[in-house]
């Protein structure tokens, strides 16, 4: 069923392990784990299932690697020839939830279609985040058959409620550090290999997450005496926190280039044609252009430069007749790097100008530290991806989404958030979304770039 691919030397006994791979990979997508944001809801006997089906998939791994269970989330350690500074490997089983409405093929039944490098996989977590979870299974166990033990120990840390709480991934990362150990490199989903995502540069692009915005949800709350709705007095609550948003609306934050951001547009700008050359390798000299360029072009890069802000929820009365005693509104923040969760309330109040608007942080989290783009960690995650994509510009960036990863920065200096596929818009546009897929041979170099990392562990 499946083709081989360009000829190679054994290809027979590759495309036999590559069948078979693949069916592992089918059989994991088939178990619905996904992530309920109201907890009882969760199906756990799925999650269970999960976890009892990777030993009998994995046998090697599982004969060589100790497991333990951090509830639903696991971890495991492949001990090193000799003692030195782990590598940590993470992902994250659960999934976004869906249903079969709207799919091509349902979700959550691994069909395969066409052939070569056309071959795809459509599974709900085809990408995020089984995707990566599963090729690091395949990379270990084939290590691991084949009499291979990485010099440092090796962790593998998989999360089960990344999509929700993340309370997995925090909870490794409290118990690693609890036994005092200090990771030289921590690599989780994030980034991937992209084509066409910045002006004039026509070869792929490895953007790797070298740090994350901050999320706080702000929840902005108005006070007022009820009473009936047939006598309002001028100002409603309502009224009042609907002018407290559009004031919000109308002062978005302002637009600045982080050292990250400069660097990629420096990387990159190597590698444009004509004379988008000259202005992206002058970034530094050019900052003020750049960041009137970048804050206007697309959501996606005015988001890049700047504190974003989203109302994602609105509440007044419970009756239509009956005015609200409090009228509520949540904004969903997410955090500049070099920013802070005080600056951004700072900046909230500022724009609202009204103290009857109460305006508190729930959930706060900080932008994440700011891993290193060189030095060795950075250069042996840069070696695995081109070995595997060698054409490939590998550049840090920011990540706007969170990931479990940045529970690591406490106890880790080099993060990095890069997921090893080669990922379409339309592919990108599918997570979260319907119709996620995979092509099969970009699982398999994803699989290759682990096995590149591991066996410079
Ligand atoms: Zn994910």
């Amino acid at each position: 069923m499946s083709d081989p691919g360009p000829g190679a030397p054994g290809q027979e006994a590759a495309a036999l392990d590559r069948e078979a791979a693949l069916e592992r990979f089918r059989t994991l997508l088939r178990v619905p784990t996904m992530s309920r944001n109201v907890v009882e809801d969760t199906d756990w006997a799925a999650f269970d299932h999960f976890i009892e089906s990777l030993p009998r998939l994995y046998p090697a791994l599982h004969s060589t690697l100790e497991r333990e269970r951090h509830g639903h989330s696991l971890l495991y350690r492949w001990p090193g020839r000799e003692s030195g500074t782990p590598t940590v490997l993470m992902a994250h089983y659960d999934v976004v939830p869906a249903t079969a409405e709207g799919w091509t093929h349902p979700p959550f039944a691994a069909e395969l279609t066409g052939a070569g490098e056309d071959q795809t996989l459509w599974a709900r977590g085809a990408i995020d985040d089984k995707g990566a979870l599963v090729a690091i299974l395949e990379a270990v166990e084939e290590l691991v058959r084949t009499g291979f033990q990485p010099a440092h120990d090796v962790y593998l840390s998989f999360g089960h409620d990344e999509e929700t709480v993340g309370s997995g991934g925090r909870t490794i990362a409290a118990a690693l550090d609890e036994r005092g150990i200090r990771p030289a490199l921590v690599l989780d989903e994030g980034g991937a290999v992209v084509e066409r995502i910045f002006p004039g540069v026509h070869v792929p692009i490895a953007v790797v997450g070298v740090s994350e915005k901050g999320i706080t949800s702000v929840r902005l709350t108005v006070e007022q005496h009820g009473g009936h709705a047939s006598t309002p007095p001028r100002m409603t609550a309502t009224v009042r926190l609907a002018r407290a948003i559009t004031r919000l609306n109308a002062r978005p934050f302002p637009a600045r280039l982080s050292e990250t951001d400069l660097r990629m547009v420096e990387t990159l700008g190597a590698h444009a044609a004509g004379p988008l050359r000259a202005v992206f390798t002058r970034a530094r000299r050019l900052q003020p252009l750049l960041r009137a360029v970048l804050g206007r072009l697309s959501d996606e890069t005015r988001a890049m430069v700047r504190t974003t802000t989203a109302v994602t929820q609105l509440s007044g009365s419970l009756a239509a007749n009956a005015l609200p005693e409090t009228a509520e509104a949540v904004v969903n923040t997410r955090i500049a790097v070099g920013s802070s969760v005080a600056e951004t309330l700072t900046h909230l109040r500022r724009a609202i100008r009204d103290d009857a608007v109460r305006v508190e942080a729930v959930d706060a989290s900080e932008p994440s530290p700011v891993s290193p783009a060189d030095g060795p960690q950075w250069d042996r995650l840069a070696s695995a991806i081109g070995a595997v994509h060698p054409r490939a510009v590998v550049t840090p960036y920011v990540m706007l989404g969170a990931s479990d990863s940045r529970h690591f920065t406490g106890i880790c200096d080099a993060v990095y958030r890069f997921t090893p596929f080669e990922l379409s818009a339309d592919e990108r546009a599918a997570l979260h979304a319907r119709d996620e897929r995979i092509r099969t041979a970009t699982w398999f170099r994803g699989i290759a770039v682990y096995t590149a990392l591991l066996r410079a562990s």
